[in-house]
């Protein structure tokens, strides 16, 4: 019975380290296999490189004579570097990456072969991918999608293969992906930030979001994770009693990282150097076998991009190292889940973080204005920032006693509070020149250039102030943050705008110099967003009343989160900020309702094959031992065998009591299934699914744990938490 178990254990005994070596200077590896602008430099002629400088830095189009000028440099390139291979690699709302690999080889009409790869290959492809979600926007007779080059993010070489990161779009031009929307996004932040930006210098022409995401994985010996189906199949563990010994003690948390992870490491962030994601972080989490991978932070669509590269190619290397990584945010029950900070900052082309405070006023100013602004932004906002963090496997996290609650809030730190306090206090309207001194030296001059703040560790709350950056802190670690880096640059994009058409009223109309209306306006911001800000503990009870009061959302699941999307408010910002027309919306919101049903539904199922066929066989196998076992005491001792079976009786009995109940839940469970399947309308089926068929996935999980602790360990057939997380 527990046969697949041992043998699994076994076989995860024998692992020995892959040696890999970890001399040598990281940054000799550094993008060797990305085409990047020093490479363009050696393969293009001028003119061909400005057109695609001009194209990244503002997005205009590439005539297709450059195109074909670009792709053969490219394949050259990719040639010499040994690949046979390209493809368009792409984000589908799957959530994930996708590739079709074509070879460069080609045959001419007369048989002979050659290695091709024009402009028209490189700038514009036609997978039939029309099996992927697209919420309703193809229907059949339209069912082809397109993909486009995106060139601000260069092509690389994976393996064998040259990939060049595209956008998905449909015959009709709307986006099927996660790219497209963020790089609208960026587009309208961008705008609408240098305009702001040229209050205080002149020079800006372009500012850039910037991204740095830490990575947050399990890590389990591969025999063990593939030898239990809810891992295979859901991500997770749906059943399993805790481990004795777990992260009580915090032994684990920025420990020794074991050998075998560490060769594992050492691989991985030698592939992702030359794949150009600049790792830079590593260590152990708090939950056993749970790690974290930080890079330095790069412009957002590019630190997008690598970061669904970088699960890739974790994936790729744990298998070679006999792993399976878990990128799932609720692996195992009772330690902690995983996640993926999203630090977030503006950069100006003149090399200035916009978050970050400066020396004299007049940059403190700029620093305030987006400070501000990003604060106002979030508070109008908030729920659908809740919702661009929202899935089946978050939803164990957020508003579930762990990581931040789903109430979105922002921590600022004393410090800044205090700023912001005295900030509102000053008197409106025109300032005297004493006043403005005033203003200037003990207010806004009073914000050191670091921060003390930003070593201060609120972990409890979902969108922090660090210092010179905000933090989202609810992100999934499997998720792409294309999604919620969408929903951040667009409500950013929408409040800077409103912010200067507020200051150009004020100084055209008012007669208000620059300086005074900027004050003007952030001190009514200041007034108007107080409730979004908070310091305190974020778990605590007293703080889900206060959000209450304050009228800040608490959307607990998924299905409910995702209801915002489709507001009247909502349509109009996006259509507004032009990232996404109604249709892509709604469509997006449709496609993340299936996912999220499908999700639980195949949850459901393994659930339903785990205690059929493997956790009830192995209660009664054990149990037919026991009663052997008593009714042998009583062919031996007659009427007073019961003296010696006392105990047996009891775990007999209670076998049977939680077999029975287990079953019983199932079968509840099975039917409620099947219900919410028959409903129509994605958000009725969705939340009947978070209503009534996921809260009875925990009561069957109670009792197979229970009749985990009461068989004897050579019949329970799971691998064991025990077994799972401790890798040495
Ligand atoms: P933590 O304690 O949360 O792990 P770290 O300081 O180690 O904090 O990590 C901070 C992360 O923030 C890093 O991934 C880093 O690249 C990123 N970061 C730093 N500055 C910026 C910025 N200006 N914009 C975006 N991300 C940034
Ligand atoms: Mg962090």
């Amino acid at each position: 019975m527990a046969k697949a178990r041992f043998e699994a254990i076994a076989e995860s005994r024998t692992r020995k380290r892959i040696v890999i070596e970890e001399k040598g200077r990281r940054s000799d590896l550094f993008l060797q296999s990305v085409f990047n602008e020093e490479r363009m430099l050696q393969y293009l002629t001028k003119d061909a490189l400005e057109s695609v400088q001009s194209a990244i830095f503002s997005g205009s189009k590439i005539d297709r004579k450059i195109a074909d000028q670009v792709a053969e440099a490219m394949k050259g390139w990719a040639i010499s570097m040994g690949a046979t291979h390209y493809t368009h690699w792409f984000q589908p709302l799957t959530g994930s990456t996708a590739e079709k690999h074509d070879a460069f080889f080609d045959l001419l009409p007369d048989g002979r072969a050659l290695e091709k790869f024009g402009g028209g290959q490189l700038v514009q492809q036609e997978p039939d991918a029309s099996s992927f979600p697209s919420g309703g926007i193809r229907n059949t007779f339209e069912a082809r999608g397109y993909t486009a080059w995106d060139p601000t993010s260069p092509a690389f070489i994976y393996e064998t293969t040259l990939c060049i990161p595209t956008i998905f779009v449909s015959y009709t031009g709307e986006a099927l992906d996660n790219k497209a929307p963020l790089l609208r996004a960026l587009s309208a932040v961008d705008e609408a930030a240098t305009a702001v930006a040229k209050y205080f210098d002149k020079n800006v022409s372009k500012v850039n979001a910037t991204l740095g995401w830490e990575q947050e994985y399990f890590l389990i010996d591969k025999a063990l994770a593939d030898s239990r189906i809810d891992l295979r199949f859901t991500g997770r563990t749906l059943v399993g009693q805790a481990a004795a010994k777990g992260q009580q003690l915090d032994d684990h948390y920025f420990g020794t990282i074991p050998d075998r992870v560490l060769s594992f490491m050492s691989e991985l962030e030698k592939e992702c150097t030359k794949l150009g994601i600049p790792v830079k972080t590593r260590h152990n989490e708090v939950a056993p076998n749970q790690f974290e991978l930080a890079p330095v932070f790069e412009e957002a669509n590019l630190a997008v991009d690598h970061n669904l590269l970088l699960m890739d190619v974790m994936d790729k290397i744990a298998e070679k190292h006999q792993f399976k990584v878990l990128f799932h945010e609720k692996p195992f029950a009772g330690i902690n889940g995983s996640g993926k900070h999203n630090n977030w900052s503006l950069a100006t082309d003149t090399g200035v973080n916009l978050l970050s405070p400066g020396s004299t006023p007049m940059k403190n100013l700029q620093f305030l204005t987006f400070f501000i602004n990003t604060i106002k932004a979030v508070d109008t906002y908030e729920e659908l920032m809740r919702s661009s963090i929202a899935s089946a496997s978050n939803d164990h996290r957020l508003g579930a006693n762990e990581a931040p609650p789903a109430i979105f809030s922002i921590f600022v730190g004393t410090q800044l509070s205090g700023v912001l306090d005295e900030l509102e206090g000053v008197s409106m309207g025109k300032l005297s020149p004493e006043e403005k001194t005033e203003l200037k030296l003990n207010v806004v001059g009073k914000i050191p250039e670091i921060l003390m703040d930003n070593t201060d560790r609120n972990r409890t709350s979902p969108f922090a102030f660090t210092g010179n950056k905000f933090e989202i802190r609810g992100v999934g670690s499997k998720a792409n943050c294309a999604k919620p880096m969408t929903v951040l640059n667009t409500i950013v994009a929408k409040q800077l705008i409103a912010f200067k058409k507020e200051v150009d009223a004020l100084v055209d109309q008012k007669n208000l110099k620059k300086d005074e209306a900027v004050f003007n306006v952030l001190r009514e911001y200041i007034k108007t967003s107080k409730r979004i800000r908070f310091d305190g503990d974020g778990y605590s009870e007293a703080w889900f009343k206060e959000a209450k009061k304050r009228k800040l959302s608490n959307n607990k699941t998924t299905p409910e989160a995702l209801q915002i999307l489709t507001s009247k408010e909502s349509l109009a910002l996006f259509k507004s900020m032009n990232v996404m027309s109604e249709v892509e919306v709604k469509a997006r919101q449709e496609v993340e309702l299936e996912a999220y049903i499908l999700h639980l539904q195949i949850e459901g199922r393994i659930l339903n094959e785990l205690v059929y066929n493997q956790i009830i066989p192995a209660a009664m196998a054990y149990q037919n031992v026991l009663i052997s076992n008593v009714c042998g005491l009583k062919e031996i001792y007659g009427a007073s065998y019961k003296k010696l079976a006392v105990s047996q009786l009891q775990i007999i009995e209670e076998i049977a009591e939680h077999s029975t109940a287990l079953k019983e839940k199932t079968d509840a469970m099975i039917a409620s299934r099947k219900k919410a399947n028959a409903l129509k309308g994605t958000f009725k089926k969705a939340t009947e699914y978070t209503e009534k068929v996921k809260p009875q996935f925990e009561t069957i999980r109670v009792h197979s744990d229970k009749l985990e602790r009461l068989l004897d360990d050579e019949f329970w057939p799971l691998t064991k938490y025990s077994e799972l997380l401790f890798i040495k």
